[in-house]
């Protein structure tokens, strides 16, 4: 993985932040021009034009920062599933799972799995039944 799970939250969390500062950029500036009155528009255009211009500039950074967020949120959930994969492969091939009741079990000279039944260990050949 070229992302680990740390690399991962950092995007989101800066996806968070710039859709968040794009967000707040676009509000802001809508809000400034309307504000401004049809005389305002009028007599000043080029301030009308700046602020939506502004408006405009929020919301493609807002899209970004949504993108990057949802991004970030998909590689976090990679890197936690491969991450548990892998520890699950590790704890099977720690402790082999232990034979339930009445299944049979493994030799405890050669670990080879054996039928409950069975009074020789088909692979060692050592006698099954524990001593007494
Ligand atoms: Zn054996």
């Amino acid at each position: 993985m070229v992302f680990t799970r740390t690399g991962a939250l950092i995007v989101v969390v800066l996806g968070i932040a710039i859709g968040a500062i794009g967000l707040i950029t676009a509000v802001v500036f809508q809000n400034a021009a309307n504000s401004m009155s049809i005389w305002e528009r009028f007599t000043s255009p080029s301030e009308y034009d700046f602020n939506m211009e502004m408006v405009g500039i929020g919301w493609v950074v807002a899209i970004v920062g949504g993108i990057m967020f949802i991004i970030g949120l998909v590689l976090l959930l990679v890197s936690v599933q491969s991450s548990q994969g892998k520890s699950n492969a590790q704890a099977g091939m720690m402790s082999p799972a232990p034979a339930a009741d009445g299944m049979g079990g493994f030799c405890q000279y050669c670990g080879r799995p054996v039928s409950p039944d069975a009074v020789w260990c088909p692979g060692c050949g050592r006698s099954l039944k524990k001593q007494p």
